[in-house]
C-alpha cells in the first residue's frame, strides 16, 4: 500500500506538473472543466478493480452487489438531472466516452450502410456524426454507415435548415444527429423533428457541450424532440470523462419500444466490455451536483461570461462567427486579421493562454484552421465573472497584435513564428501579466 509519490516520483511529479499547468493557465478550451475533489475521489477509487459485464441484476460475473446499487444510483440520477419519466426514458451510463457512446447509438439505430446526416466538422459538427473529407472517410461513423453531411449557411454561420431540408429530401437519411463541437448558436429541435419525420428518420441529439445547460435549464431541451440522446460528462457538465446514451421508451408495439434493448446491446456486447464503474461512481456525483441550485447558477455564469467575451472582442473590432453566443462557447474568425487559429493558439500557449484552433465555415483548406474556439466553463468554474471575461479579452487582443507584429517579421512560416515568439521581451511581459 505504497503511495504515489513512493511507489513512482516520475509519474506523481508528471501529474503534480499537469496540475499546476491547469492551475496557473487561463483555461479556455471549451471541451473541459474543473472537475470536484469529490468527483475525482469517486474516479480513483476502489470500483476500479472490478469487472461488471451486463447490467444491474444481469451480470456476467459474481461480486456486483455494491456495483449495481452505483450504477443504478447512477441511472436514477441521470434521469433526474435532465428531469426524464422512468417510464418515457431510460439510460445507459456505461460509455466510455463521448466517441464511443455516439458509435454505439449509431449501431443500435442502424444497420451496415445505411444513411445519416450530420453536422459538417467544418461547420461545427463533431468527428463522429459522420465525417469524411473528400478523399477519405475519417470516423468510423463514416466508414460503416453512408454519411452526407450538413452545413451552416456560409454568409451567417447559422444552421441552414432550409437547405438541410432539401437535402434530406433528395438523400433519405435514416438518421439525423444534430448537436455539435464548436456551434454557439441554440438548436430548433422542433424543426430537426419535422425534417426527420418526413423521412421516417430517427433524430438524435448530441448534448456532449451544452448538456451542462440542458440540466440547468438554460438551453433549449431536446429530450422533448429526439428519440436518442448522447453526451459527453466532463464538459459543462463537469464529470469525469466518459459517455451517456439516453433512449425513448414507448409502450411495446409502437415507435422506439425497442430502443432500450437496442441501446444496451449495442453498449455491451456490441462495442464494450466491462464497465469502468469507478467512472460510473464519479458520474453519478456530478450528476447530484448538477441537479442542485449553485449548479444552475454555474450554468448562467457560463452562459454570461461567453457573452461576455464575445462582445469584449468584438467592441476591439474582431469577427465572431454568429455574431456572438447563445451558450458557453465563442468561435473566433481569425481570418479578417490575417491570422491564423495554429499562430493563435501557439501565441497563447506561450502566455500560458489554453485555446484551441478550429476551423471556421468557408476555410479554404481543413488543414489551415480560420480561427480560434474559446469556452467559458473552466474559468467560471474558478469563480470568473464577466468582467474578468473583459480581462481575458484584453489579454487575447494584446497576443493577437503581438502574432501580428511577430508575423510581420517572419512570413508565413509556423517554425519561424514559434522562434521568434519565444524569443520576444515583450510576449514575455505579457506572460507574467497573465500569470
Ligand atoms: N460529441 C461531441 C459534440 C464532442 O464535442 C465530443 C468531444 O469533444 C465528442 C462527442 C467525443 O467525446 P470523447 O472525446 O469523450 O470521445
Amino acid at each position: 500500500n505504497t503511495t504515489l509519490l513512493e511507489e513512482d516520483k516520475e509519474i506523481y511529479d508528471l501529474i503534480q506538473k499537469e496540475k499546476w499547468r491547469q492551475y496557473s493557465c487561463l483555461e479556455l478550451i471549451a471541451s473541459e472543466n474543473f472537475t470536484s475533489q469529490a468527483v475525482m475521489e469517486a474516479n480513483g477509487s476502489a470500483l476500479t478493480n472490478k469487472y461488471s459485464e451486463g447490467l444491474p441484476g444481469a451480470r456476467y460475473y459474481g461480486g456486483n452487489e455494491w456495483v449495481d446499487e452505483v450504477e443504478n444510483l447512477c441511472r436514477k440520477r441521470a434521469l433526474e438531472a435532465f428531469r426524464l419519466n422512468p417510464e418515457k426514458w431510460g439510460v445507459n451510463v456505461q460509455p466510455y466516452s463521448g466517441s464511443t457512446a455516439n458509435f454505439s447509438a449509431l449501431t443500435a439505430l442502424l444497420s451496415p450502410h445505411d444513411r445519416l446526416m450530420g453536422l459538417d466538422l467544418p461547420s461545427g459538427g463533431h468527428l463522429t456524426h459522420g465525417y469524411a473529407t473528400a478523399k477519405k472517410k475519417v470516423s468510423s461513423s463514416a466508414i460503416y454507415f453512408e454519411s452526407f453531411p450538413y452545413q451552416v449557411d456560409m454568409q451567417t454561420g447559422v444552421l441552414d435548415y432550409d437547405k438541410l431540408e432539401q437535402s434530406a429530401a433528395l438523400y433519405r437519411p435514416k438518421l439525423i444527429i444534430c448537436g455539435a463541437s464548436a456551434y454557439a448558436r441554440e438548436w430548433d429541435y422542433a424543426r430537426l423533428r419535422k425534417i426527420a419525420d418526413a423521412h421516417g428518420a430517427y433524430l438524435m441529439a448530441d448534448i456532449a457541450h451544452i448538456s451542462g445547460l440542458v440540466a440547468a435549464q438554460e438551453a433549449a431541451d431536446p429530450f422533448a424532440h429526439c428519440d436518442i440522446v448522447t453526451t459527453t460528462t466532463h464538459k459543462t457538465l463537469r464529470g469525469p470523462r466518459a459517455g451517456l446514451i439516453f433512449f425513448q421508451r414507448a409502450p411495446k408495439g409502437e415507435k422506439n419500444s425497442d430502443l432500450e434493448e437496442k441501446v444496451n446491446f449495442a453498449v455491451f456486447p456490441s462495442n464494450q466490455g466491462g464497465p469502468h464503474n469507478n467512472t460510473i461512481a464519479g458520474i453519478a456525483v456530478a450528476l447530484k451536483q448538477a441537479a442542485s441550485p449553485e449548479f444552475r447558477q454555474y450554468a448562467k455564469q457560463v452562459k454570461l461570461n461567453a457573452s461576455a467575451l464575445a462582445e469584449a472582442l468584438k467592441s476591439k473590432g474582431y469577427k465572431i462567427v454568429t455574431d456572438g453566443t447563445d451558450n458557453h462557447l465563442v468561435l473566433w474568425d481569425l481570418r479578417p486579421n490575417k491570422l491564423t487559429g495554429s499562430k493563435m493558439e501557439k501565441i497563447c500557449d506561450y502566455l500560458n493562454i489554453t485555446v484551441n484552433k478550429n476551423a471556421v465555415h468557408g476555410d479554404s483548406s481543413a488543414l489551415v484552421p480560420g480561427g480560434c474556439r474559446l469556452g467559458a466553463p473552466a474559468l467560471t468554474s474558478r469563480g470568473f465573472k464577466e468582467k474578468d471575461f473583459v480581462q481575458v479579452a484584453e489579454f487575447l487582443h494584446r497576443a493577437a497584435q503581438l502574432a501580428l507584429s511577430i508575423q510581420a517579421n517572419t512570413g508565413k512560416m509556423i517554425k519561424d513564428f514559434i522562434v521568434a515568439l519565444e524569443a520576444s521581451d515583450e510576449v514575455k511581459s505579457l506572460r507574467k501579466e497573465v500569470e
